[in-house]
C-alpha cells in the first residue's frame, strides 16, 4: 500500500525522525531561520564546548546563505503558487 505525503510528514517514522533532532540548541531557537533550516541536518551536529549543546557543524555557512538568498527563495516560493515560471 502506498503512503500519501501527509502520511509520509506526520506518519510514525517522520514524527521518530525530527524527534531524534530535538532539543535545538538556544541560538536555533532564536533563529530567524529556523522555519528553513531547522537546526541542521543532525548527522553533522556536534556539542558545541561552550554550551554543552549540540549545534549544526554547517551553521555559519547556512545563515550566511540564507541572508543572501532567503528573499530570492520566496520569491520564487510565490511564482510557483501562482503558476508563473
Ligand atoms: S542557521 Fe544556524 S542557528 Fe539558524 S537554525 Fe540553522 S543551524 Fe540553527
Amino acid at each position: 500500500m502506498e503512503k500519501d505525503y501527509e502520511e509520509m510528514f506526520t506518519g510514525e517514522v517522520a514524527t521518530a525522525f525530527r524527534k531524534e533532532s530535538e532539543p535545538l540548541s538556544d541560538a536555533c531557537q532564536t533563529c530567524k531561520y529556523v522555519s528553513l533550516c531547522r537546526g541542521g541536518c543532525k548527522r553533522y551536529k556536534q556539542l558545541a564546548p561552550t554550551t554543552s549543546q549540540k549545534q549544526f557543524v554547517y551553521c555559519e555557512s547556512y545563515y550566511t546563505f540564507f541572508e543572501k538568498n532567503v528573499a530570492a527563495m520566496f520569491e520564487l516560493a510565490q511564482q510557483v503558487r501562482r503558476g508563473i515560471g
